[in-house]
């Protein structure tokens, strides 16, 4: 009995502490907004610095596309003035209809607002055209540096409406930001300029819209987001040779083991990449370097 109410005990505490904790973390003075994922809470804190706190709803290492918010989720969410969330991420379809229902004081601002989005990547040609309506938009708008611009101006512009005594303060860090996403983006034309290949292949086809804004070719392994079938596979590994692709990009989100195989296959190498970082900018030209590398644009090679 007495062992029973200490650990009734030790759990209380447990309980208390862990709530005030919970608590401690977050600065009351404070005005909170959530946001999807890492990425963008990064965008937010180069505009607001530290005026705002900012609450993830995708823990790191989670795989947006299946992941589920848990109810505590749900009350971080409605102490929030803001939710910017992504747009057409997997669980934020469902989730967005059940927390405006409960938190109808939140406002919902959409992050692929005046984007010009595409259509899911595509790696299966002969079905694309019977099963058109299978495909969604690519959520994965954050790869692209010329779409966080204009999702940072949403952002920014949102900010100001609410927080007006902030305003030339978010405006001057806003162009800023925008400054170095430039700087970014004439680096990364800078760098694929002179590509021998124009192609990569990649397990979770994250990397459309970078592909698009940068004029190469993704092939992701994943068929209708899914683990591939044998007979996918052989379809990349005969990609793969063709257009004399040697590196296979990773997400740890998710599955590794097929893209290792492809890799092995066509007796090249797998490389791990991190859309998902938060720090973007640092992630992006990691991610750069890595795919220059992979097309062996190294001119004198
Ligand atoms: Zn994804």
């Amino acid at each position: 009995m007495r062992k029973n109410i200490t650990l009734f005990f030790m759990f209380l505490v447990f309980v208390v502490t862990g709530f005030a904790n919970g608590d401690g973390k977050k600065d009351s003075k404070k005005p909170v907004v959530t946001v999807s994922i890492l990425p963008q809470k990064f965008f937010i804190e180069q505009i607001a610095g530290d005026f705002l706190q900012v609450n993830v709803i995708l823990p790191p290492g989670s795989s947006p596309e299946d992941f589920e918010p848990t109810s505590k989720q749900m009350t971080e969410l409605s102490n929030s003035s803001y939710y910017f969330y992504i747009g057409h991420l997997g669980f934020e379809k469902t989730w967005i209809k059940k927390v405006t229902a409960i938190a109808p004081k939140v406002k919902y601002i959409s992050c692929s607002k005046g984007l010009d989005l595409l259509e899911d990547e595509c790696t299966h040609g002969e079905n694309h055209a019977k099963n058109k309506q299978v495909h969604g938009t690519d959520p994965h708008i954050w790869t692209s540096p010329e779409n966080v611009k204009t999702m940072s101006r949403t952002i920014c512009a949102e900010l100001v409406k609410s927080y007006p005594s902030q305003k030339v303060v978010f405006e001057k860090n806003l162009n800023a930001f925008i400054s170095k996403i430039d700087t970014l983006d004439n680096h990364i034309r800078f760098m694929f300029n002179d590509s021998i290949s124009k192609a990569f292949m990649i397990f979770h086809p994250a990397m459309a819209y970078f592909a698009r804004d940068y004029h190469i070719e993704q092939y992701g392994i994943e068929f209708e987001g899914k683990s591939p079938s044998t007979a996918h596979m052989k379809k990349m590994v005969d990609i793969a040779r063709a257009k004399k692709i040697k590196t296979i990009f990773i997400q740890s989100q998710f599955e590794t083991a097929k893209a290792q195989s492809i890799a092995r296959e066509i007796g090249g190498n797998v490389e791990a990449i991190d859309p998902l970082a938060e720090n973007w900018l640092g992630e992006m030209y990691s991610i750069a370097a890595k795919m220059k590398k992979a097309m062996h644009i190294v001119t004198n090679e």
